[in-house]
């Protein structure tokens, strides 16, 4: 029942907290190769729909299905190894690590560790073979978003914006098919910001497809092929920006009318 490019269907998602319905039935596709806006005032139930979809959360009810596979309520390191990653609002890194190290143990629960694992056994030369691949990954991440000088800084002194980019970067340590980014910009000043969009343009051109969680109507509206609009736990409407834009029910939405 869905077109061929379609890579990530959600369908009738329920999820009530306590007496709160977060969501109340999402419904929504996102195409291969697209970048994809889901907006919503602040509550609208974004982040929890993410929190589904990457299965940090089981729904109440509703499927996720990824790659014509149903992958409801799989946690995140499965969907992860699928090739479904996502990054937080809050940047997840540790402190403690350098940034090379944060890459190298890849995103907490989703990774990297037990997927390298079952692809090498344990011999010493694989081991040291194992640990030189994973290494020079994470210097291509760290030349690819220009913090490769931050390699031996411990994440915990990095800027705010820089966090950003260890939080992508360690997203991509899995070279995942399908990124769902939660406000990778917040905080982040705004020639920075350009240079992750330049990134993230890149990265979609090289066949990645990202759905992505942001407030900057503007931005959205540049950069996303399809927007899907969140309002009280439901998908209000889907569309290109233009037919989004001329929705009175989305001006209502966010204008309060
Ligand atoms: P958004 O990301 O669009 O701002 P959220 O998905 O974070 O919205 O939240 C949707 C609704 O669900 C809000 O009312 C929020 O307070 C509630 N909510 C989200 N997560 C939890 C949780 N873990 N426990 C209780 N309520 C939650
Ligand atoms: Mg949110």
């Amino acid at each position: 029942d869905s077109d061929a490019d379609t890579l990530l269907t959600v369908d009738s998602l329920r999820k009530s907290f306590g007496g709160i319905d977060a969501l109340n039935g999402v419904s929504f596709e996102v195409s291969s190769g697209t970048i994809t806006g889901l907006i919503g005032p602040n509550g609208a139930g974004k982040s929890t729909t993410f929190n589904v979809i990457s299965g940090v959360l089981s729904p109440d009810s509703g499927t996720v299905t990824f790659v014509d596979e149903e992958i409801t309520g799989l946690p995140s390191h499965q969907t992860a190894q699928r090739g479904l990653v996502r990054t937080f609002q809050l940047a997840r890194e540790f402190k403690n690590m350098t940034v090379l190290e944060n890459l190298m143990v890849a995103p907490e629960g989703q990774a990297g560790e037990a997927a390298w694992r079952a692809v090498f056994p344990g011999t010493r030369d694989d081991v040291r073979h194992q640990e030189e691949e994973i290494f020079e990954r994470a210097w291509e991440m760290l030349e690819f978003f220009d913090i490769d000088h931050l390699a031996l800084e411990n994440a915990g002194s990095l800027s705010g914006g820089q966090r950003k980019l260890l939080e992508l970067a360690r997203a991509l340590m899995l070279d995942p098919e399908l990124l769902l980014l939660d406000e990778p910009f917040a905080g982040v000043n705004p020639s920075l910001e350009e240079r992750l969009l330049e990134r993230i343009g890149t990265l979609r051109e090289q066949g990645h497809t990202f759905l992505l969680v942001e407030h900057d109507m503007d931005l959205i509206m540049e950069h996303c092929e399809r927007v899907i609009v969140m309002h009280q736990g439901e998908t209000l409407v889907t569309g290109t920006p233009e037919e989004i834009k001329s929705e009175e029910r989305v001006v209502e939405a966010y204008l309060g009318g």
